[in-house]
């Protein structure tokens, strides 16, 4: 391969909250060392233990709306009430460039506009968890949310859970080990 026949592809993995896509995404991460995670930048407020610019770029509303007018989003979404993520074109092609392929960790729409945007150059990975009463133990395990946060992010998953037809592939998280084999797999397979 020529120094720039470096293939622009990328891989999307989405889930509803709390279906484990956070631990197989760090599995992934550093297991895979062809691949690097895509910084999404957010206008939620960090949580105890995230970084700046490792975790997400976190900034305010204001800054967020100037880079949606500046077009610097491949996609964003209002995720949660006032609460805006989006995918920097900037973090994908700094991958590109440094000979990686992005990995994204993405809402359902977000996934779904990411994949329609960059087609057969895209593998759209939907981790399914094994119910909603799982979700909710693991979301309260967690104790990162309130329960006002929680019950928003159930309705959500409620919905997103039906959609998985949408995409690519679809691993269902009811074992964390097999599931990380199964999408290593898959994206593996995809990049070869
Ligand atoms: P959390 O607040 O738990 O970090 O993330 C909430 C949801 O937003 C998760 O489903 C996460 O994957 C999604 N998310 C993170 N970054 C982006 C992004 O850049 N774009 C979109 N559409 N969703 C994102």
């Amino acid at each position: 391969m020529s120094e720039d026949a470096h293939p622009k592809k990328l891989i999307i993995i989405t889930a509803p909250s709390g279906s484990g896509k956070t631990t197989i995404v760090k599995e992934l991460l550093s297991s895979l060392p062809q691949l690097a995670f895509s910084v999404s930048a957010t206008t939620r407020p960090p949580r105890k233990n995230e970084v700046d610019g490792v975790d997400y770029h976190f900034m305010t509303v204001e800054d967020f709306e100037r880079k949606i007018e500046e077009n610097a989003f491949a996609e964003y979404e209002m995720v949660y009430e006032n609460k805006f993520y989006g995918t920097l074109k900037t973090k994908l092609s700094e991958i590109w460039q440094s000979k990686k392929f992005p990995l994204v960790d993405i809402d359902v729409q977000g996934a779904q506009k990411l994949k329609e945007l960059y087609g057969h150059n895209a593998a759209s990975i939907f981790i399914q968890a094994p119910s909603i009463a799982v979700l909710k133990e693991r979301l309260t395990k967690r104790g990162t949310d309130t329960e006002e946060m929680i019950a928003e992010r159930l309705e959500k998953a409620n919905s997103e859970m039906q959609m998985s037809a949408a995409f690519d592939y679809v691993v269902i998280n009811d074992d964390l080990a097999k599931a990380v084999m199964m999408t290593k797999n898959i994206i593996t397979d995809f990049l070869n």
